[in-house]
């Protein structure tokens, strides 16, 4: 008999405010929330502003605005990751402390017989005028886990990433660390993203085994792609989603997902669209594999 409570089930959303939302955010929105829904849990959302130089002012605000347009409301007030920099410091004073964490002063073209990737020992010595970035150091080990939706991922940590920059030479946190850091802080028990970042979570297993976190379970939604077959980004603005008309393109996310859109009735709003769908989601049905989108301006 196993009379202990199974955790809460909490997911979460994470832009990074580089521009507009687009197709593409709106399927991760969307698949997060119906998961965490569909699961009785909660939903919060965190902006990943962590990275200034690709930072388009004014770009969180809007993307929050566009969400709650789409009938997506933070749960719990929003996490902003600029203010959480002494977490990010903390974990890699724990990881340089075990000496999981190293400076290396390497520039690209010192890395460039390897592939760009890199392999302890460091090829550039000490340089005492320049700041280093910090990297992992990482085993040759291969590292897996069974995502919910596309099964068994692994890879080869050594010869596919080599050692990781966890704060790069400008004193940004990378994004491995922060999310890493961030999903343990706020209790993530699933993380529900696009597959385009199927290829970091073993670099994230590995840092949360390297600061003692427990690994959340993972399921990365299908990509979804523009007619040249490219992933879709948020600084293609033509292919910004419409917060002024969200029926349109919810619809079509819901469709992306698998949903049988025809079946779910005529909601005449985003919530009342989302209340139906809710109940038809089933994470079966969600395809695995990335589609084209035909893209009209204002609706996708
Ligand atoms: N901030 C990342 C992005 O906008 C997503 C991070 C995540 O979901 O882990 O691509």
């Amino acid at each position: 008999m196993n009379d202990v409570p199974a955790p809460a089930y909490r997911g979460r959303f994470a832009p990074s405010p580089t521009g507009a939302l687009h197709f593409g955010s709106l399927v991760a929105a969307v698949g997060s929330w119906l998961r965490a829904r569909s699961c009785g849990g909660s939903w919060i959302i965190r902006i990943e502003d962590l990275d200034p130089p690709r930072e388009i002012a004014g770009a969180a605000r809007e993307q929050i605005a566009t969400l709650a347009a789409f009938g997506l409301v933070s749960d719990e007030p929003i996490l902003w990751q600029h203010q959480r920099h002494e977490a990010y410091a903390a974990a890699l004073q724990q990881l340089i402390d075990a000496g999981h964490a190293f400076p290396c002063w390497c520039s690209r073209s010192d890395l460039q017989a390897s592939a760009g990737l890199h392999h302890s020992p460091c090829v550039a010595a000490k340089a005492a005028d320049r700041a280093p970035a910090w990297r992992l150091r990482v085993p040759d080990l291969t590292m897996g886990f069974d995502d919910v939706l596309l099964g068994r991922y692994e890879q080869a940590l050594a010869t596919e990433v080599g050692d990781f920059v966890v704060r790069r030479v400008e004193g940004y946190y990378a994004y491995q660390l922060a999310v890493v850091v961030d999903d343990a802080a706020q209790g993530i028990s699933e993380v529900v993203r696009g597959a385009d970042l199927l290829d970091s979570t073993p670099r994230q297993i590995l840092l949360q085994q390297r600061l003692g976190l427990t690994t959340p379970a993972y399921l990365h939604l299908p990509l979804a792609l523009d007619a040249a077959g490219r992933k879709l980004s948020k600084q293609d603005s033509a292919l910004a989603i419409a917060a002024a008309d969200p029926l349109p393109a919810l619809r079509m996310a819901l469709g992306f997902l698998g949903l049988p859109v025809s079946r779910l009735g005529h909601a005449g709003s985003p919530d009342a669209l989302l209340a139906a769908a809710v109940e038809a989601f089933d994470v079966a049905a969600v395809p695995h594999t990335a589609s084209i989108v035909q893209m009209r301006h204002g609706t996708a």
